[in-house]
């Protein structure tokens, strides 16, 4: 299968470099490969090549540290949000560049477009010793520590166990919509959701995925941030 293919190569690559972590722009690809929809993210491996891939991609622009030893970006300056221009692009990839190095003489940047700003929710999976294959929802961005508002459903779930997932977390009304915006699209969240138990479901050597954010959108929605973690 067409499908299988790409993920078991993408999973492959990493096994043989001896990385448990997938590269953001990896884990990407391979969500991108099974119909998750993900922001575009280039990789870059200087200045230049970042100004460039900004240039491509279009302005505002997102840099972000590529590197086997960062796990939590943002916790080492390792994102630089609506960026606006070269000028912005060049001190951003310097003084990030200037920090990831200290920890990895070998890190690199990937590009993202700025995305609209959504209702930020997180989608993930683990590997439970007790439970097995979990997914996970919740509400992401600043309320996943502060709320503590998960809820989980062991794999394989059915179309109704998404559903369930998104009423029964205690922030379920803000899904409904909030400060003056309509209500997000839950069927695109279910399909993430049920995508993301059959990646589970067919490639048991994925230990972890950590979809956060998604950003969910009155129509639509957008993986902006992917961990992706192999046994
Ligand atoms: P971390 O490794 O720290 O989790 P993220 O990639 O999740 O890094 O980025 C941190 C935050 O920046 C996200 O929670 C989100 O609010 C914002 N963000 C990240 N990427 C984008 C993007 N492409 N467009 C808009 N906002 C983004
Ligand atoms: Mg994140």
């Amino acid at each position: 299968m067409m499908i299988d293919v790409t993920v078991n190569e993408i999973i492959d690559l990493a096994a043989v470099s001896g990385r448990q972590l997938l590269f953001a722009d990896e884990a990407g690809a391979l969500l991108k490969s099974i119909g998750i929809p993900v922001s575009p993210c280039r990789v870059a491996l200087d200045e230049e090549e970042t100004v460039q891939a900004a240039a491509a991609i279009g302005y505002p622009v997102v840099l972000k540290v590529r590197s086997p030893e960062v796990v939590h970006k943002s916790e080492v300056g390792g994102v630089c949000l609506a960026l606006t221009g070269e000028y912005s692009v060049r001190s951003a990839y310097r003084e990030m560049m200037r920090k990831a190095r200290m920890v990895d003489r070998q890190a690199q940047v990937t590009v993202q477009p700025m995305a609209v700003p959504g209702v930020e929710v997180l989608i993930g999976m683990t590997t439970d010793a007790q439970f097995g294959q979990v997914v996970a929802f919740g509400l992401g961005g600043i309320f996943v520590e502060v709320l503590d508002d998960i809820t989980f459903r062991q794999v394989p779930l059915q179309e109704k166990d998404a559903l369930d997932m998104l009423l029964s977390i205690k922030g379920s009304t803000i899904l409904k919509g909030y400060r003056g915006s309509g209500p997000v699209d839950t069927n695109a969240l279910t399909e993430i959701i049920l995508n993301i138990s059959k990646l589970a479901e067919h490639h048991p050597r994925i230990r972890e995925i950590d979809l956060n954010p998604v950003f969910a959108y009155p129509v639509g929605a957008l993986v902006v941030d992917a961990r992706i973690v192999i046994f």
